[in-house]
């Protein structure tokens, strides 16, 4: 293999056109021509992280195993890669200005007037770097979050541009992903919104190799012609990136359309053997399932489409390892209510009891616990989620009426969820809480130790609060089996009820983990279980 090779992907016209899943789609047909690939995501932001950010706002917070809190999309390309991604996989302007600020600070700047070029442009090259120079890695993919014409993505397109000037024409290859609208009344594809946004781009000094038109239906030759003349790239070059049923074909098209054939030909790297025979067949087959079940979601994010990214992922995969259709009916748990819970999860085969924050609709949160629990019907709750199947089992089970968490209630009598040891220092928000991968023991014989098949497991936290371990053997007592611990034997990592078809909680997010070519186990499992509930 000669130098690295980089490819940039910029946004153009409007957001939400599927950036980070186009990206991960061309690195996924990459690495399946045997090249290691990485990809890196710049957002354009100030916030240091996403991790304080309002899952309305910004959607899912993704953790990685080392720890950070980065933007949903890393979930995207480690999904489609089955690679684990880390803190170097994301950065935004907040974090840069930030280590730029405190360089300034230090004196490390003294004399020099501190500016955006050179001083921020270039602490967004070293990013890119960095990204770079884990061992192996042939192609370096870059993801710039928002759209071209942003006045806070310049510094971004910027120092790309500077990049470029470091390397050979051959080494790297710029994509533009933009919108090609039909306009029913003129009955015409518009190609003007492309234009201009490419027009912005090159004034930038960024020249695109490939345009990916988002389109409901295919562009004509004569309108690629257009496009291409217009925007100074090969009619050849413009490729309609048609709507498709499920992401996870989003590959397949590409590859059908000879996308990744085109950036290997720009790279001048060798055209190895692509393959991606098991990922089509899995696709496919998936496509053609009838058998449908609905799963509930009890949250407070009623707009889950963001807020639940990972899990709705985690069950496509199961469906597809299930050989069913898992279809997802939030239940806003703010309005759940002892009136109405029946005819909300009626049709439930399985609930689920997401993660979350703060004390909005813990009660109906509860109230779902507790219908799962008496009806019998498979049961799973993630971080916040097993927090509310402990209290709801106190209460309801070992009979302590007043249990609750001290994250809802600072004063309660009996704290059957509360702060750990480690977090009672903490004053700042942002990056404090206890994050990324921690090993965890399964006792044998239990529901998790079965989905698994493993006694020891590895899975990524994002909590502040814990099972508090002074009621620990009141909750065994009364029947509830803690079927996973740290190492130390000091956090409660998994529970889980005896007497009932399937019910866990684990106080990690195992939706990170799941992967198109492995569903998580636990997720796996669920759906499995709610599956034979439905065929009941
Ligand atoms: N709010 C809870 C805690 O901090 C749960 C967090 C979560 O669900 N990610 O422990």
């Amino acid at each position: 293999m000669n130098s690295k090779k980089y490819i940039f992907f910029t946004g153009g016209v409007v957001s939400s056109l599927g950036k980070g899943i186009s990206i991960s789609s061309l690195a996924f047909l990459l690495q399946s021509r045997g090249y290691a690939v990485t990809i890196l995501k710049l957002d354009p932001y100030i916030n240091v992280d996403p991790g304080t950010m309002s899952p309305y706002q910004h959607g899912e917070v993704y953790v990685t195993d080392d720890g950070a809190e980065t933007d949903l999309d890393l979930g995207h390309y480690e999904r489609f890669l089955n690679v684990s991604m880390a803190r170097i996989n994301n950065a935004t302007s907040g974090q840069i200005y930030y280590e730029v600020l405190k360089k300034e600070r230090r004196g490390d700047y003294l004399g020099a007037t501190v500016q955006v070029i050179p001083h921020i442009t270039d602490a967004i090259n070293e990013k890119i770097k960095k990204a770079g120079e884990v061992s192996g890695v042939d192609i370096v993919l870059v993801e710039i979050g928002g759209t071209v014409g942003d006045i806070e993505s310049l510094p971004f397109l910027e120092a790309i541009r500077q990049f470029r000037l470091t390397l050979k024409p051959e080494d790297t290859f710029v994509a533009h992903l933009t919108l090609v609208p039909f306009i029913a009344g003129a009955n015409e594809l518009k190609t003007k919104p492309t234009q201009h946004s490419v027009q912005r781009l090159r004034e930038i000094g960024l020249q695109p190799d490939a345009l990916l038109c988002r389109t409901d239906r295919p562009l004509p030759d004569n309108v690629k012609q257009k496009i291409g003349l217009f925007c100074n790239v090969s009619a050849s070059a413009v490729i309609d990136a048609l709507d498709v049923k499920t992401i996870y074909e989003v590959p397949l098209q590409y590859a059908d359309l000879g996308f990744d054939q085109l950036v290997l030909d720009k790279l001048r790297l060798k055209k190895r053997t692509l393959d991606i025979g098991k990922w089509r067949a899995k696709i496919e087959r998936y496509k053609r399932i009838e058998t449908e079940i609905t799963i509930a979601i009890c949250g407070k994010y009623v707009e889950l489409q963001d807020a639940y990214k990972s899990i709705i992922a985690a069950f496509t995969h199961s469906g597809m390892e299930n050989d069913v259709r898992v279809k997802l009916k939030c239940v806003n748990t703010e309005t759940l209510t002892e009136k109405n819970i029946r005819t909300e999860l009626a049709e439930a085969s399985g609930i689920l009891v997401p993660g979350g924050f703060g004390d909005r609709g813990i009660d109906g949160k509860l109230l779902a616990v507790r219908y799962a629990r008496e009806n019998k019907v498979p049961f799973f709750g993630i971080c916040l989620g097993l927090q509310c199947a402990v209290i709801e089992f106190s209460r309801n089970v070992v009979g302590i009426e007043g249990a609750n968490s001290t994250e809802f209630d600072k004063h309660t009598q009996d704290p059957v969820i509360h702060l750990m040891e480690t977090q009672k220092s903490v004053k700042v928000l942002g990056g404090t809480m206890r994050l990324g991968s921690y090993p965890c023991n399964l006792k044998e014989g239990t529901i998790a130790a079965a989905a698994y098949k493993e006694s020891l497991i590895n899975e990524r936290h994002r909590h502040r609060f814990e099972v508090n371990n002074a009621y620990r053997t009141r909750l065994e007592e009364a029947g509830m089996c803690i079927s996973g611990l740290s190492p130390d034997g000091e956090l409660v990592e998994v529970i889980e009820l005896k007497d009932h078809p399937w019910f866990v909680g684990c106080q990690f997010h195992p939706e990170l983990k799941s992967r198109v070519s492995k569903a998580h186990p636990l997720f796996r499992n669920f759906v499995a279980a709610s599956k034979t509930q439905h065929d009941r």
